[in-house]
């Protein structure tokens, strides 16, 4: 006889999934009456009696509105709605930078209710970078308080390789980084649950639960800041690979004998040629070497001055180099993707990052890019736009990592004496 009681058919476990069904239902639907979780879920009714009852009073993620309008006639009773309770609920989510650290507190709903940034100061080390995180969350958590929010934790997007099990930032080159025990450090100085991840991958997240996940089960989210990485959503799931360490799109060699040298130690690779970084560095050695552009005035003679910003709205006002720096490195960017959705056959593709805010300036020539460049029909239907939450979507990503352990109802983070998302009452 096989065992037909498996580990995971206990009558807790499938109280837990029950819960998370019908929060799932109630926080999609906003406002709902019993009768219709019922038939949206097929729980009997007294089931999803007892469920909503304990998530209103010990989960607290749904409360009651009042009598909704009566759709039975004849049993003359109008039945109680109760919706998501997001304004109540609180989740805290900073994108770690190379040049700014970033935080955002907002509800369940992902209203920002205040926003925080410090500047990362990479040469001060690791120690001023935790202690700017930690000073930045602690911050943000008497907000909630005075603003009487539930906080349920700190979702944390990290530039570089991110074992997301042991939150231990692997390798980043941004900040010089090597097997760095970041949740380890950050648990010494937060008393509060958290989730470290990669910031590409944060950034895809955000999109999955809140952006074009809404409609694409397969899309790719593409960072083009500072430096070019990638979140990969493959069938609605993201694509971690071997350790967690997939989606380093910025770092697929584009040059055989390219003597542009990465960050990552490698030559030629689509982040030396087309991230932020390149893009700056490029106008510069053109003035460097005696072209003219409004970039020169731009930049008060400084040329080392010169950032991505500064190109960009030079190029938005019609300057030739700037243009001409801008869509050389966008080239490079749709010959990049026009490889990745050959390999993918993604839905859609959305660019995040500074680069991006340039909008038609690099849109036009890549999406013209990849038309050209990917195989016949593979193209095809294949939406390429800016992500849903322009320069908000880490943080929003990183606030969505904390979301969507608590719609799970999991246990998350370490952090000292704090077990349980729903039990940390800030
Ligand atoms: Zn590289």
């Amino acid at each position: 006889m096989p065992n037909l009681k498996s580990p995971l058919g206990n009558a807790s476990y499938v109280n837990h999934l029950n819960k998370v069904k019908v929060l799932d239902v109630i926080r999609r639907a906003r406002a709902i009456s019993r009768a219709e979780i019922v038939r949206a879920t097929g729980l009997s009714a007294p089931t999803v009696t007892r469920v909503v009852e304990s998530l209103i009073s010990e989960e607290r993620l749904v409360r009651e509105t009042g009598p909704g309008a009566s759709k039975d006639i004849r049993a003359g009773r109008r039945p109680s709605i109760v919706e998501f309770s997001g304004t109540d609920n609180a989740v805290i989510g900073l994108d770690v930078g190379a040049t700014s650290i970033r935080g955002i507190l907002c509800d369940l709903n992902m209203q920002v209710l205040c926003r925080r940034e410090l500047p990362t100061q990479v040469d001060r080390g690791v120690e001023t970078i935790l202690d700017s995180i930690a000073r930045i969350v602690h911050e943000m958590l008497a907000e909630a308080v005075s603003l009487e929010k539930r906080v349920h934790g700190v979702g944390i997007a990290v530039a570089g390789l991110v074992d997301r099990q042991s939150g231990v930032v692997v390798f980043s080159p941004d900040f010089g980084w090597e097997d760095a025990p970041v949740y380890a450090a950050l648990t010494e100085r937060l008393d509060c649950p958290l989730i470290i991840d990669n910031v590409n991958r944060v950034m895809a997240l955000g999109e999955l639960w809140h952006g074009v996940g809404k409609r694409f089960k397969n899309f790719v989210c593409v960072n083009v800041g500072y430096g070019i990485g990638s979140g990969i959503i493959l069938n609605g799931e993201p694509v971690y690979g071997n350790r967690g360490l997939a989606g380093e799109f910025g770092h697929i060699p584009m040059e055989k004998d390219s003597r542009v040298r990465c960050k990552c130690g490698n030559y030629g690779c689509l982040e030396a040629l087309a991230s932020g970084r390149a893009i700056a560095l490029a106008a510069q050695q053109e003035l460097g070497a005696g072209a003219t552009s409004s970039l020169t005035d731009r930049c008060q003679g400084e040329i080392r001055a010169i950032n991505t910003e500064m190109v960009a709205e030079a190029a938005k006002a019609g300057d030739d180099l700037a243009r001409h720096v801008f869509e050389n490195a966008a080239v490079y960017l749709g010959i990049g993707l026009a490889g990745l959705i050959n390999l993918l056959s993604p839905e859609a593709v959305v660019i995040g990052g500074g680069v991006a805010e340039a909008g038609d300036v690099l849109f036009d020539t890549v999406r013209e890019t990849v038309q050209r460049r990917t195989m016949k029909g593979h193209a095809t239907g294949v939406e390429i736009g800016k992500v849903t939450f322009g320069l908000d979507a880490t943080v929003i990503g990183a606030a969505s990592l904390i979301l969507n352990e608590v719609m799970r109802l999991k246990t998350v983070g370490r952090g000292r004496g704090k077990k349980s998302v729903s039990l940390a009452p800030f």
